[in-house]
């Protein structure tokens, strides 16, 4: 769960970079970092934090050149600490390059202790160090050679920007898991994981980089590379589900109106009676929308969210977290006391956030709680770098729904489909992985794999 941002070819290189991480801090709000080369020499700053707390005017001042790339990061491989936050800088035989990298490398144990094994001397415990150290090795003359080279040695998930003195490179993964696009501004090209960066910036949006691509963008202008063996799309299902901003567009379409439709794919069938419908912000707003306007039960904003509060799913103390449910959402009194409600949001984890809210809403007087899911079960835990929780503390891998119903104290429970997902997705291939709702696994990943998520997990 990263952010990644790059532009070439401006004079406000890391000015721009900073307000496009700005538009990409629901990504990760761990560490931020921008790297940009000034000539031949790199600046870098990086810190544990949000995007405001990271960078002050100052800083940016030290942040010369043309060309810089940006990263905000939440770890989904390597622990959260300032060692392991990114852009990553190395200087190498050819001489500086800098990564950032947004995705999760499923083979990365391997190759990283066989590159002990022969030598290499880590600094981080990051996946990505790996894909460094693999393009310093490289036999090849050109950076693209290079990086081509390393990403044909690993395997996962993969959206990165990478930058030396006179070039910036983007590269996706064949599977095109993770985001990517390319916009424009003036004589300027940006890359960015979503296209609401370019919002802010003016920005003109181009188009997504291909899975597969590797765009090189230079003084010659922009050129593109695929060279790997083509295999199917699989979007990440749960960019659209929760992660993304709605105002984005990815994977061809406008996040929102995809949320909107899996809530109007929820409505479908449901039989259930309620004076409103009520999200859980922000998450659930869109679906929510989607279901009054396809089952005609009125929308009202009965939960409101304190902005101030990160997600708290993503703060890593278990104190903080607990207390992060309470100081997020609180419910409008008047509105919800003795009204029958449907409460939506687009997805349950633990389902310990939810039970709160349930059990608020009913402190609060609701008569009947109708919890419906805009997405199916979360079963299976994400190894292509969403930070979802080991299968033991998937609420939705060792209960059924009603089990899951009673322990979140609703009078009924209802999840999308994976059909109905389908079909809200509305024609087409389906291009999506699922792997969380199914498992579905179609990256093979060591078994240790298992065991590092859990140990990731463990840290919540
Ligand atoms: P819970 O009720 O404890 O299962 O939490 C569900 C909430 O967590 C929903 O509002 C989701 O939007 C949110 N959520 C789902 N997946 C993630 C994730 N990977 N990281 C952070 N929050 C998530």
């Amino acid at each position: 769960m990263c952010g990644i941002f790059g532009i070439y070819n401006h004079k406000d290189a890391a000015n721009i970079t900073y307000l496009g991480l700005y538009a990409l801090q629901h990504r990760g709000q761990e560490s931020a970092g921008i790297a940009c080369f000034d000539e031949n020499t790199v600046h870098l700053h990086k810190q544990m934090g949000l995007v405001s707390d990271v960078f002050t005017a100052d800083v940016l001042k030290t942040l010369q050149g043309t060309n810089a790339i940006g990263h905000v990061r939440y770890s989904t491989a390597g622990s959260s600490d300032l060692k392991n936050s990114q852009p990553i800088v190395v200087e190498y035989l050819k001489g500086h390059l800098a990564l950032a990298h947004n995705g999760n490398l499923t083979n990365a144990r391997i190759i990283r202790d066989d590159l002990r094994d022969s030598g290499s001397i880590f600094q981080t415990t990051t996946d990505t160090e790996v894909i460094v150290h693999l393009i310093a090795r490289s036999k090849e003359r050109n950076t693209a050679d290079r990086l081509t080279g390393a990403l044909n040695t690993i395997e996962g998930s993969y959206s990165l920007v990478l930058l030396t003195p006179n070039e910036l490179i983007a590269a996706r993964d064949p599977y095109g898991i993770r985001p990517l696009c390319l916009g424009r501004l003036k004589d300027s090209h940006i890359i960015s994981s979503e296209s609401c960066a370019f919002d802010l910036i003016e920005a003109e949006f181009l188009r997504e980089i291909e899975p597969g691509e590797i765009l090189v963008i230079n003084e010659k202008g922009t050129h593109s590379l695929f060279p790997f063996k083509k295999v199917p799309r699989k979007h990440c299902i749960f960019e659209y589900i929760y992660f993304a901003r709605p105002d984005s567009f990815m994977f061809g379409r406008t996040v929102y109106t995809i949320r909107k439709a899996f809530g109007r794919g929820l409505a479908k069938g449901d039989t259930v009676e309620a004076d409103m419908v009520i999200p859980i912000p922000d998450s659930g707003i869109g679906a929510a929308i989607g279901y009054s306007q396809a089952s005609g039960i009125p929308f009202e904003l009965g939960l409101i969210r304190n902005h101030y509060v990160g997600r708290t799913f993503i703060e890593p103390e278990p104190s903080i977290r607990h207390f992060g449910v309470k100081l997020k959402h609180n419910a409008i009194h008047d509105l919800v006391k003795g009204k029958k409600l449907v409460v939506i949001d687009d997805s349950i984890v633990r389902a310990t956030t939810s039970r709160k809210i349930i059990s608020m809403l009913r402190y609060y007087g609701a008569r009947e709680i109708h919890f419906r899911v805009s997405s199916p079960p979360t079963k299976y835990p994400c190894f292509y770098g969403i930070d979802t929780p080991s299968r033991k503390q998937l609420i939705a891998s060792s209960h059924t729904v009603e089990d899951i119903k009673t322990y979140m104290q609703c009078d009924s429970l209802r999840y999308l489909t994976v059909e109905e997902m389908k079909d809200a997705l509305d024609g087409g291939d389906y291009t999506f992985c699922d792997a969380c709702f199914t498992g579905d696994y179609f990256i093979p990943f060591p078994r240790a794999m298992d065991m590092e998520q859990m140990e990731l997990f463990s840290r919540q």
